[in-house]
Parts: C-alpha cells; structure tokens; sequence
C-alpha cells in the first residue's frame, strides 16, 4: 500500500466521505500554497464539518415535507406592495420561534402565503429548528383517522414535536365537528410551546364558517391569536400575473367585488385579543382520547 492509498483506506474506515472524495485536490492545493499546518488541517476538517451541515439540513428539509422550497430573495415583495418589509424583516429575525409565537398569513390565492410560509420554514430549519408543513385539510384527515383507531395521542405527537408547524390552507374547506375539536386540541396543545404558521383565504371573520360553530372558531383565534402576528396580503395573483398581463384576467378592482378580502379596515390587523382569557372559560368539548395531549 502507497501511502496515499493508506490515507483512503483511514479517511473511508473513518466515514470522512466528504474528506476522500477531495484529499487529491486538497494535497495538490497545501504543496502549492504551503499553508501553515493548521491552516491546512482546519481546510481538511471544515470540508468534512460543511459537507455533514448540508447533508443534516437536506435531511432536516426533506421532512419538513415541504411542497417546495423557495426562500425570500425568491420573493418579489415589489409585486406585492402590501406586505410591510419591517414586519417580514421580524420575522426573519426568527424571534417568533424562540417566544413560541405563531404567524398567519391571510389573503386570497396565489398571493405568496405559501411561498412566504415556505421561506420561514426554511430559514427556521437553516438555524437548527425542526419544521413540519402540511395542509389543514390533510392534518385533520391524518388525526381523524388516528382518534377513530384510539391513538390520536401517540399521532398528536407528530405534530407537537416540531418547533415549527406549518398548517397551509386553512379555510378552503370546511371541518366537521370532529374536526375543528381535533384542531382546537392542536392549537391548544401548541399553545405557547411551539410556533404555528398558518395561511388561510379567509379572514378572520369568517372563520366560523370553518368550523361550523363559532364557539369553537373564538376558542381556536383566543389561543392562535394571543401571541402572534398577521400578514395580510391584499393583492393579486403572482400565478395570474403573466396571464392578466396578457389580457385574459380581468382587472385586479374587478376580482376585489369577489375576493374574500373586501376593504375592511379590521382585517388589516386582525381581531387583537391580547390578555382575553374570555373564551378560554367557554371552553371547547375534547374527544375523551385526546385531553392528555393538552398537558405536557
Ligand atoms: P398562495 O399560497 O397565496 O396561494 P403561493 O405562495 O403558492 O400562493 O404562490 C403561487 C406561486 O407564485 C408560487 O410558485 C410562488 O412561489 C409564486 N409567487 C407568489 N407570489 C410571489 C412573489 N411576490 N414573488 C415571487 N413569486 C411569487
Ligand atoms: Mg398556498
């Protein structure tokens, strides 16, 4: 054996993959450049130390189950003049995450709720936060399932553990009973202990129409809304962008008679309840199987 073949025969035995696959190169650079010892074994490690990052970060985004990845400087935020920067900036700071505070971006469709969702998910996990995405619709689907097979506790689990929940869709359809009690238990039980990004197409007004009770719709915005901030993007489509551009959309003033953001002063900022513990003492009926996922 030459020495070089020893050196990748260790490097292998040794799972420094990241190492291996470059130590020609990385010779062939310190004989030319003759860095100081240190230099050139901190070049070594660091080649090995970003290769695991990456590595961990596409595994750490691969089930986040994300529907696609896109961050912020994907984002034309010229193209939608009413999202406040200052508030996006906030957010990117990641703040949110540390004070379990929760987000909602409310708007009609294919205003960037999604996309933005994403792009926090993202940069959560970039820090070292785990995140999970899924559609209100699925969610309810997924633990429905789980309550009538009596292990709705062990699938609460799921979607508890990450920092970070992402519930995409809120509002397109709407939830039955077991349903919105199985929602009211989520966000109760994620209540100050782990963030919620939430987008929906229907302001908050119309939220009990979701859940077909507004009992349960006030118990479920008390908990969501108490820490947490509203993004309300009132523009127009990015997909229909081109199309429109293209004549075969009507104007942007037309769909506003039809979108369900009509120009109401209240939706900019969202019902405050800051400090209401009202409907916290209305209460909201659990499914018996359920209410020891509401203690820790
Ligand atoms: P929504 O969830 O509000 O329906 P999406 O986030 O899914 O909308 O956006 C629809 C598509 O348009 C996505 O591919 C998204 O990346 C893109 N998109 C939306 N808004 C913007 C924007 N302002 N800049 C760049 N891409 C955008
Ligand atoms: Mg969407």
């Amino acid at each position: 054996m030459t020495p070089m073949e020893r050196l990748q025969a260790a490097l292998n035995g040794l799972g420094l993959k990241a190492v291996e696959a470059r130590i020609e190169g990385l010779l062939e650079q310190a004989s030319k450049k003759q860095p100081s010892y240190a230099d050139f074994l901190d070049e070594l490690l660091s080649c090995e130390v970003d290769a695991r990052r990456s590595r961990y970060l596409r595994a750490r985004l691969q089930l986040a189950h994300l529907p696609f990845v896109k961050n912020f400087d994907q984002f034309d935020f010229g193209f939608q003049p009413s999202i406040d920067e200052r508030q996006i900036r906030e957010l990117r700071s990641l703040r949110f995450i540390h004070e379990a505070s929760n987000v909602v971006f409310l708007g009609p469709p294919g205003v960037g709720k999604t996309h933005l969702s994403v792009a926090l998910a993202e940069a959560a996990i970039q820090s070292g936060f785990g995140a999970y995405f899924m559609t209100a619709h699925d969610l309810v689907t997924d633990l429905g399932r789980a309550y009538r097979e009596g292990r709705l506790d062990r699938r609460m689990r799921v979607y508890l553990a990450p920092k970070v929940l992402i519930i995409d869709e809120m509002g397109y359809l709407p939830l039955d009973e077991m349903g919105a009690t199985i929602f009211f238990q989520l966000v109760s039980a994620r209540y100050e202990r782990g963030s919620i990004i939430l987008t929906s197409n229907k302001s908050y007004g119309d939220w009990g129409s979701i859940f077909g009770d507004p009992i349960i719709a006030t118990a479920i915005l008390d908990r969501l809304l108490h820490h947490s901030t509203t993004i309300n993007i009132r523009g127009e489509s990015y997909r229909l962008k081109d199309r429109r551009k293209a004549g075969l959309f009507p104007r942007a003033e037309e769909d506003d008679r039809t979108a369900p953001f009509p120009s109401s002063p209240t939706l900019q900022n969202g019902p405050r309840r800051q400090g209401s513990t009202s409907s916290r003492k209305t209460g909201a009926p659990l499914p018996a199987a359920g209410r020891s996922a509401d203690s820790p």
